[in-house]
């Protein structure tokens, strides 16, 4: 039976719950959903909403999903959770065996953590470690791109844009580390060299100090939703090898097929010394993340000690069971024609949008779908008119976006892109 929501419901919402970046006061009316199915959403008032978000990237197989339904269940009647601190169990072993087959060989450890942002954090505690370890403790600063997004805690925040990095007042107490320009080159254009210069320069005057270097490859998500070239990725990854600094990378958004190849460094044809997944992890489940490692990280950290890291949920049974489930959906490979469906359709049905004087450029790369307009939108009034449309699109700043489930159909497709060009060409 779905839930019922009353008024005072959400009245109560409004006065006693946070959302994502909200105030208390004035906050917009938070819609109300009691069950989601396939790619849509259901709303209490009946209404049913076609999800262009995956719920921030992660429900790439849809919700309310028969073999994801079923391995939750089925892991509950064995154990819902136990500590992983001396004991260990067959869904987090599975788990690491599907990883590690999935991603660059050379990464060979799996550390499950519990969100993005702390995937982020253990990442940097791993340089940071490696470097202690290894005898040259000087190396404990980072260097990233700007328009970076890596997280809301501590650490993660200071890896992300000082500017559109959302934490502008946290400045102060944060850590100061060293960014460079974020990569011009666009994702086809034909690379230029000294688009990576300053970042190569910070290397080359700071690589005494620097742990890693930290960004996402090819797609920089929740600051920009840039795409650029796997060129600069290829770059980066040698000027790190020569300079001797690690390569964090930060496939929280991109991973799981989401750029068209199963982990967008695939498109540079490079590996990270560390490697960063979350949000498609669970299907969109559960809340779980991993920080993936190089034998030659993990050695060198292990030859002086532990790891200083260890959550209270690391490695929860469920969130594993239902995770293996999500990754034998992606085995089958099916998501590979999905992908590369949903890219076409996208390019079709956005390209209309370049012709609308208030939009500034149109991108797509595998199931991401951008109109960056020239002025940021106004979230109060085209939030509804989404709504109006059928369609559940979140817009932040001067970027409308969607990256649907990969098993969103054509005409579902075709009414997300339909609304964007309706709801944009009103502005
Ligand atoms: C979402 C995101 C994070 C943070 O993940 P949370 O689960 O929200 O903590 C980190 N890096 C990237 C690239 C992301 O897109």
């Amino acid at each position: 039976m779905k839930p019922l929501i009353s008024s005072d419901d959400l009245r109560f919402d409004a006065e006693h719950i946070w959302h994502p970046y909200t105030s208390m006061r004035n906050h917009y009316p938070q819609l109300p959903v009691v069950s989601a199915d396939g790619v849509m959403l259901n709303l209490a008032d009946g209404r049913e909403l076609i999800d262009g978000m995956s719920s921030w990237w992660s429900t790439i197989h849809g919700y309310n999903h028969a073999h994801l339904n079923a391995a939750l269940v089925q892991q509950t009647a064995n154990m819902s959770h136990v500590m992983f601190g001396g004991l260990t169990h067959k869904p987090a072993i599975e788990l690491a065996r599907r990883l590690l087959r999935m991603v660059p060989d050379n990464l060979q450890q799996v550390f499950f953590a519990d969100s993005g942002s702390v995937a982020v954090e253990v990442a940097i505690k791993m340089a940071i470690q490696y470097w202690h370890a290894a005898g040259r403790p000087g190396k404990h600063r980072l260097l990233t791109i700007r328009n970076g997004y890596h997280g809301d805690t501590f650490g993660a925040m200071a890896t992300c844009d000082p500017v559109n990095g959302m934490h502008e007042m946290f400045t102060d107490v944060l850590p100061q580390h060293l960014f460079a320009p974020a990569p011009e080159c666009g994702y086809e254009s034909a690379w230029d060299e000294s688009d990576i210069i300053q970042l190569k320069e910070l290397l080359e005057r700071h690589h005494e100090e620097i742990a890693a270097l930290i960004m996402e490859p090819v797609v920089q998500g929740a600051g920009g939703m840039r795409f650029y070239s796997p060129h600069y990725v290829r770059r980066a990854r040698e000027l790190c090898d020569q300079y001797d600094v690690l390569l964090i990378l930060d496939e929280i958004a991109t991973g799981f097929g989401r750029t068209g190849t199963l982990f967008a460094c695939e498109q540079a044809g490079i590996a990270p010394d560390i490697l960063c997944l979350g949000k498609a992890l669970t299907g969109g489940y559960m809340t779980m993340a991993a920080t993936l490692c190089s034998q030659q990280v993990s050695d060198v950290i292990s030859e002086q000690g532990v790891f200083m890291h260890g959550p209270t949920f690391m490695a929860n049974p469920l969130a594993c069971a239902v995770a293996n489930a999500s990754l034998q959906i992606l085995e089958t490979g099916e998501w590979h024609e999905q992908v590369q469906r949903i890219e076409l359709e996208l390019q079709a049905g956005l390209s209309a949008c370049r012709e609308l004087l208030v939009v500034e450029d149109v991108r797509v790369m595998g199931a991401i779908g951008v109109v960056e307009l020239k002025q940021p939108v106004d979230m109060a009034s085209i939030q509804p008119q989404f709504v109006e449309q059928g369609v559940w699109v979140r817009p932040f700043g001067k970027l409308v976006y969607v990256m649907p489930p990969y098993i969103i159909s054509s005409a579902q497709l075709k009414t997300l892109t339909t609304a964007i060009f309706e709801v944009v060409s009103s502005l």
